[in-house]
């Protein structure tokens, strides 16, 4: 997945047993195997491998989270779309062609226009799921990058895989997706503080930012983050975020910093903290309330931030 992972658990034992890190371990390497856009060995390499007009079968797991990713690009209009992996992939955010190794070629705007996903049948619009036979269509040349919603699903697989094995109580995080269970042994929830966005050169965040940024406590909840300041590619002194808005072939670029979301499942939370990274803060606010996602959007304003909760978060902060 390209990213680090931290397990925290209530453990009889210290140093820890064995089979508990072969269970986050198994849960991963599943994860990975089944949905890494890194490995052309993936289950997920091999669907945008496939030829035009191939039925293929999925194994459980990726099918949960491709009717996941397809459920969120339906509900968002396509402003978070899995089979945008060719734009992505143009922009270097991909295994191929790295904004941040030599020999990273800009994409040419006509290029951006081929690769534009729009038509009926294009993007995820025409990527077919068979309930009855759990097979997925290739309609020729999608490429499915699940890389905004798999890591949020693999938070949520350790976590059951924990609860399974009987460590009932544990905060798991991957690439900055977390999910707590049960309680820390002081009885506390896992408090999580949503963390303001930082750039380099930018004055610290102010007080009045950090006052209003709510601190989480994960009983049974996930939260997952999307932002531009983590993971962006840096041009002519400009910075272009790694979400890209499928609608128009360019990354996301409302002044959106971050987007947190809390769901109890962390796949979700995951996919729609992309969707309204896509939006921007006015959509993607109005989105979040019509759907009812408890979000923070942190706004670029000048060289201040500004936090918006949406209604749903305001009430669980309540
Ligand atoms: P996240 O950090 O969860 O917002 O995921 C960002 C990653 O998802 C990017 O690095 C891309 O691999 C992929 N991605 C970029 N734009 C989109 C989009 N509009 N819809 C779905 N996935 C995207
Ligand atoms: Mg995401």
């Amino acid at each position: 997945m390209g990213t680090v992972w931290t397990v925290q658990v209530l453990a009889p034992a210290d140093p820890a047993p064995r089979a508990l890190f072969d269970t986050v371990q198994q849960a991963l390497d599943l994860v990975v195997q089944q949905m890494s856009h890194w490995d052309e060995g993936s289950d997920l390499g091999r669907y945008n491998a496939a030829p035009a007009g191939s039925w293929l079968p999925l194994p459980e797991p990726f099918w949960t989270v491709l009717a996941c990713a397809l459920r969120v690009a339906r509900l968002s209009g396509g402003a978070f779309d899995p089979a945008a992996g060719a734009l992505v992939d143009a922009w270097g955010f991909a295994s191929r062609n790295r904004h941040d190794q030599p020999g990273f070629v800009w994409p040419e705007p006509a290029r951006l226009q081929r690769l534009l996903v729009s038509g009926p049948q294009a993007g995820w619009r025409g990527v077919r799921m068979d309930e009855a036979t759990r097979r997925v269509w290739q309609p020729g040349g999608v490429r499915l990058d699940l890389a905004a919603v798999a890591k949020g699903f693999a938070v949520d697989l350790v976590s059951a895989r924990l609860r399974e094995a009987g460590w009932h109580h544990h905060l798991v995080e991957v690439g900055g997706e977390l999910r707590g269970e049960g309680m820390k042994p002081d009885l506390q929830p896992w408090w999580v503080a949503l963390e303001a966005p930082s750039d380099a050169g930018a004055p610290d965040p102010d007080a009045a930012l950090l006052a209003s940024l709510p601190v989480l406590a994960l009983h049974g909840l996930a939260v997952a983050t999307s932002g531009d300041h983590r993971r962006c590619l840096w041009h002519e002194g400009r910075r272009y975020a790694h979400t890209i808005d499928p609608r128009t072939g360019w990354p996301a670029d409302h002044g959106l910093a971050s987007v947190s979301v809390l769901h109890p499942e962390c796949m979700v939370a995951d996919a729609m903290s992309t969707a309204i990274m896509v939006m921007g803060l006015r959509q993607g606010l109005a989105f979040a309330d019509d759907q009812g996602v408890a979000a923070c959007l942190i706004q670029r304003d000048g060289v201040n931030l500004v936090a918006h909760l949406s209604a749903a978060m305001k009430a669980m902060c309540a």
